[in-house]
């Protein structure tokens, strides 16, 4: 049966029974750094509840995984508190979809002249707090608001600057991830010590960046690109492209590959491009981001509880598919 055809109750049933599935992959996959399932399915399943509380508003509970971000924080770390959130992003996978959501934002925004596209690092967000020019803390995203404090660790990663060359307080946030060559490396090693492999590398990125022992996490040979802000006031960049500039010449390290365009098919040529190139690079993507460039337009624009909506992520089809969708089943 389809959702058209359930009544209201087996709707009911069913939307608890994809609410907790998702809810256990999300632990396994966040918090367990050990997903049990390829991401493309966690996606699909994800769309099938979005779907459903689309049509039945009421369903929706603070709980579900559309109304939150990430997970709970890891025993052993110190928690810290994110004044401004750290959001996940909105997704689409078709360019149908994404031409849809760049027309929306162009009608209900006419003053938008341009987007900034960049790639899609396939690691976990961090957050670095400097004061006065020198690192302080650095975190995890953790559920958004609550992360882990994880500066001991950070601070063995090579891409961070320990200072940077403008004395100045701020908060940058980014990508960790590591190079595919480490991740080869790592998981041959373990293999080779009898231990469990990981699944992909953004799930060894986290894992590495979650020990109690800064040494291990210096052995695992992490990177960095970071792409944004807490907030943007003692910045000169009006743009998102500007901000990467300049987050560049305090001293981090940025993703070269973004591009500033007009208009769809200019994005057209970007992922097409990238779906080419992405075997070539040295670190995973999982697709592009689209974000509006200017950053006033951008505050005023604004987020929702998870996702900010002046951008989104085009994520790319899965490399090789597994499992069909049709072999999870639903219906009650
Ligand atoms: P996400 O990874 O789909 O997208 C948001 C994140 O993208 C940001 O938080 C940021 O960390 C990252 N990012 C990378 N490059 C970026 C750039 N240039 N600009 C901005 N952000 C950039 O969202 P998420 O909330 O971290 O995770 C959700 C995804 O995780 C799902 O879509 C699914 O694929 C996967 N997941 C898989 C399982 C599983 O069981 N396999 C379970 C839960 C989640």
């Amino acid at each position: 049966k389809t959702i058209n055809e359930m009544n209201e109750s087996e709707v009911k049933k069913t939307y608890e029974k994809l609410k907790n599935q998702l809810k256990l992959w999300s632990r396994q996959y966040y918090y367990e750094d050990q997903p049990s399932v390829e991401d493309h399915i966690y996606d699909q399943n994800y769309r099938m509840l979005q779907d459903i509380e689309n049509k039945y508003p009421d369903l929706i509970t603070s709980d579900s995984p559309t109304q939150n971000v990430g997970s709970k924080t890891l025993p052993g770390f110190d928690k810290v508190r994110h004044d401004v959130p750290m959001l996940s992003l909105g997704d689409v996978f078709s360019k149908e979809e994404l031409s849809e959501f760049m027309d929306n934002l162009d009608n209900n925004y006419p003053s938008i002249d341009e987007y900034n596209c960049e790639l899609k690092i396939d690691g976990l967000a961090i957050s670095l707090l400097y004061k006065n020019g020198n690192l302080v803390q650095g975190s995890t995203r953790g559920n958004g608001f609550i992360g882990e404090d994880i500066t001991e660790n950070l601070k063995t990663i090579k891409s961070i600057p320990h200072k940077l060359n403008r004395p100045i307080d701020i908060e940058v946030r980014g990508e960790c991830y590591m190079p595919k060559e480490s991740f080869a490396n790592l998981n041959a090693k373990r293999e080779h010590d009898g231990n469990s492999t990981f699944a992909n590398p953004r799930n060894a990125a986290a894992g590495s960046l979650r020990q109690l022992d800064s040494s291990v996490t210096a052995s695992r040979n992490l990177s960095t690109f970071m792409y944004n802000v807490a907030d943007y006031n003692d910045l000169k960049a009006n743009t998102q492209s500007e901000l990467l500039d300049e987050l560049k010449s305090l001293g981090f390290k940025i993703n070269p590959t973004y591009e500033v365009v007009k208009n769809m098919s200019d994005v057209d040529k970007y992922i097409d491009k990238y779906t080419n190139e992405r075997d070539g690079l040295s670190y995973g993507i999982d697709g592009i981001v689209i974000k509006e460039n200017n950053l006033s337009l951008q505050k005023d624009i604004g987020n929702t509880v998870k996702v900010p909506k002046w951008a989104i992520a085009f994520k790319f089809p899965p490399e090789e598919v597994e499992t069909k969708l049709n072999d999870i089943e639903w219906t009650v």
